[in-house]
C-alpha cells in the first residue's frame, strides 16, 4: 500500500522537488530583534493599485519599521485567471513612488533583493508541491478529479437538500476513492486538483484570535478545499500558509475579507506542523453613499483607484499623511503640534485601527491636507513637483510651466516665500492650470459682465481717470503698506474714502470706500474678484504686463 502511495506521489510530481529538510535549511528563523515585526503586503497583479492596498502597505510597514523589523513585498500571481499580463510591476512601482519602504521584494523592473524569495509565487510553485507532496504523503491532502459539471451538480443538490454547499464529509467523494481508481483516473489522461483533507467539524466551535476583531467564535472548517490547482500552482490559502511561514512574517495583516478563512489557515498551520502567525484583519475605507456608509468600491468609484491621485497630481505627503489619518485619527493632532518631524517619529498604534468598522474617506479631508502640504513647499519645489506631474500627465500644464521657468517661480513665491501664513489654495497640481492662467496673455480673459457691473459700483467717476493717476503714482518698487498708500491716495482724489471708518462718518462725501478701487484694478488685471496680495501680483506681472491691462479697458 504504501508503496503504491509513494507511486502516486511520484506520478502526481515527477519532477525533482526541494525537500522540507531542504526548504526549512533555505529559510532560517529571522534573526529580528525581539519584539520586532515582520510584516507584508501581498497584492495581487489585477492591474489595479486599491487606495486600500496603499493604505493596507503603510500600517504593514509602520508597524514593521517602527518595531526595527522588516516590511517585505511579495506578488501573489497564482490566479491567472484574475492576472492582468504585465502588472505585476505596478504595486512597486506605486508604493516606491509613496515612498514606503520595503526591506525585501521585487523593485519596478522586477529586480528581487532579500534573502526568502523568490518573492513572486509563481516563480515557487516547486516550493509548495513539495509541501503538498508531504501531505499527501501523510494522508492530509488528495488528488480529486471531480469536474466543474460534477461540482455544480454536488451544488444543486445539496440545495435541494438544504445542505451547506461545497466539498465536504461525505460529499467530498475523492476523499475517500482507493489507490486504484485514482490511478485509473490518471491513465485516463484526467488531471486532479489537489485538496486537503480536513479534520475539522462544523459543529465544533473554535476561538479565533484576532489582534483587531478579538476573539470570535467560529465553527471549524470542514471544507477539503483545492490546495493546488490542475495548472500545479497552489490556491491563496495554501501559499499564504507557505509563505508566510517561510518567509517568517510574524503579524499577516490583511483586509478583513479573509478572516471568515481563519478557521481553515490555522488547519493548513497545524497540518503543516507549524505555528500560525499573527492575525489583524483591517476594516476596508468606507465612503458615503447618499447617507450611507459603504466600501469603497474598485467598481463603483473612482476614488477606489490609486491612479485617481496620481492623475489629480495630489502630492505624495498629501495622500500618506491622509491614510496615516485614517488609520490613526490622532495623527491629525500630533501633526498640528510637531508640523516639521518626519511622519515616521509619529508613534503608530495597531490598536487604534480597532473597534472601527472602516474609516470613512473623506475627498475635503484629503483637499485640506494637500494644501497644507503644498504651502509649505518652496517655490523651487513647487515648480520642480509640478514639472514631473505634468511631463506625464498634462502637456498643457507642461507647456504652460515650460515658457518662463523663472516668471513661474515669481508666480509660486507669491505669499508663499516670506509670508507669515504661507496661501493654501493650491493642493493639486492639476490645478495650477486655472489658478495662474491670468499671468499669461494667452490664457487672461475678463468677463465683459464683470466689467460693466464693476464700473456701476464706482458711481460716475471716470475709471480711466482713476487707472491714469494710479498708473502715474505706481512704482513697482514700492512695498505692500507704499502701494496701499498710494491707492488710498488716489482713491480720495476721485472721492472714495480711505477706509470703512471715514466712510461711514460722512457716506454723503464719498462713493465708495477704497476697496472700490482696488476691485477695480483686481478684475481689470486677473479677471477675478478674489486672489492672492494685489500688490505682489503686480510686481510680479510687471510694469508693461499690467500697464497694457489697465489701459485696455
Ligand atoms: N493576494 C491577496 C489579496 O490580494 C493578499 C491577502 C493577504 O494579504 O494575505 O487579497
Amino acid at each position: 500500500m504504501e508503496n503504491n502511495l509513494e507511486l502516486l506521489i511520484n506520478r502526481l510530481f515527477p519532477e525533482k522537488l526541494p525537500t522540507p529538510e531542504e526548504l526549512a535549511k533555505k529559510y532560517p528563523n529571522r534573526q529580528v530583534p525581539n519584539g520586532a515585526l515582520v510584516t507584508r503586503v501581498a497584492p495581487s497583479p489585477t492591474g489595479f493599485v486599491h487606495f486600500g492596498g496603499l493604505y493596507a502597505s503603510l500600517i504593514s510597514e509602520r508597524l514593521a519599521h517602527q518595531s526595527q523589523g522588516i516590511f517585505y513585498l511579495r506578488i501573489e500571481d497564482t490566479d491567472k485567471k484574475r492576472e492582468v499580463a504585465g502588472t505585476a510591476d505596478l504595486f512597486a512601482s506605486a508604493i516606491h513612488q509613496y515612498g514606503i519602504h520595503y526591506d525585501e521584494g521585487p523593485d519596478e523592473k522586477g529586480q528581487e533583493k532579500g534573502n526568502y524569495g523568490p518573492y513572486k509565487q509563481s516563480e515557487r510553485a516547486d516550493i509548495y508541491k513539495s509541501y503538498i507532496k508531504e501531505l499527501i504523503r501523510q494522508g492530509k491532502a488528495y488528488p480529486c478529479f471531480a469536474t466543474p459539471e460534477e461540482l455544480e451538480e454536488l451544488r444543486a443538490r445539496q440545495e435541494a437538500m438544504g445542505e451547506r454547499s461545497g466539498y465536504w464529509g461525505h460529499f467530498a467523494t475523492w476523499r475517500d476513492k482507493s489507490l486504484e481508481e485514482v490511478f485509473m483516473a490518471l491513465d485516463q489522461g484526467l488531471k486532479p486538483v489537489i485538496r486537503f483533507k480536513s479534520p475539522g467539524n462544523f459543529q465544533t466551535k473554535i476561538i479565533i484570535n484576532d489582534l483587531l476583531l478579538g476573539r470570535r467564535e467560529m465553527p471549524e472548517n470542514d471544507q477539503d478545499i483545492v490546495i493546488m490547482k490542475s495548472d500545479g500552482l497552489p490556491t491563496y490559502h495554501f501559499a499564504h500558509a507557505v509563505d508566510d511561514h517561510l518567509m517568517g512574517t510574524t503579524h499577516v495583516i490583511r483586509g478583513n475579507e479573509w478572516f471568515p478563512s481563519l478557521p481553515l489557515h490555522q488547519q493548513l498551520f497545524t497540518a503543516l506542523d507549524w505555528t500560525a502567525p499573527a492575525y489583524a484583519h483591517l476594516a476596508p475605507i468606507q465612503k458615503l453613499d447618499e447617507g450611507k456608509k459603504r466600501k469603497l468600491s474598485k467598481r463603483k468609484d473612482q476614488e477606489a483607484n490609486l491612479g485617481y491621485y496620481q492623475e489629480a497630481g495630489y502630492p505624495e505627503e498629501a495622500v500618506i499623511e491622509y491614510l496615516l489619518n485614517l488609520a490613526n485619527s490622532n495623527f491629525e493632532d500630533w501633526r498640528r503640534a510637531n508640523p516639521d518631524l518626519d511622519k515616521q517619529q509619529f508613534p503608530f498604534s495597531l490598536k487604534k485601527l480597532a473597534n472601527s468598522n472602516g474609516p470613512l474617506f473623506d475627498l475635503n479631508k484629503l483637499n485640506d491636507i494637500s494644501k497644507e502640504i503644498v504651502a509649505r513647499f518652496s517655490p523651487d519645489e513647487l515648480y520642480r513637483r509640478a514639472s514631473v506631474w505634468a511631463e506625464k500627465y498634462d502637456p498643457e500644464t507642461k507647456e504652460l510651466l515650460n515658457t518662463d521657468p523663472e516668471y513661474l517661480k515669481k508666480i509660486f513665491a507669491i505669499e508663499r516665500v516670506g509670508a507669515l501664513k504661507p496661501r493654501k489654495d493650491l493642493g493639486r497640481w492639476s490645478e495650477i492650470k486655472t489658478e495662474i492662467a491670468y499671468f499669461f496673455d494667452n490664457t487672461f480673459s475678463v468677463s465683459p459682465d464683470l466689467i460693466t457691473t464693476t464700473l456701476t459700483e464706482l458711481s460716475g467717476v471716470e475709471a480711466g481717470d482713476i487707472i491714469s493717476d494710479f498708473l502715474d503714482s505706481y512704482n513697482p518698487k514700492d512695498n505692500q503698506e507704499q502701494w496701499f498708500e498710494k491707492l488710498k491716495e488716489v482713491g480720495e482724489k476721485h472721492g472714495f474714502a480711505g477706509n470703512n471708518q471715514d466712510y461711514k462718518a460722512k457716506p454723503e462725501k464719498y462713493h465708495g470706500q477704497v476697496g472700490t478701487i482696488a476691485k477695480l484694478l483686481r478684475i481689470l488685471l486677473t479677471g477675478r474678484t478674489q486672489t492672492p496680495n494685489l500688490c505682489l501680483i503686480m510686481q510680479v506681472m510687471g510694469l508693461e504686463r499690467i500697464t497694457k491691462r489697465l489701459k485696455a479697458l
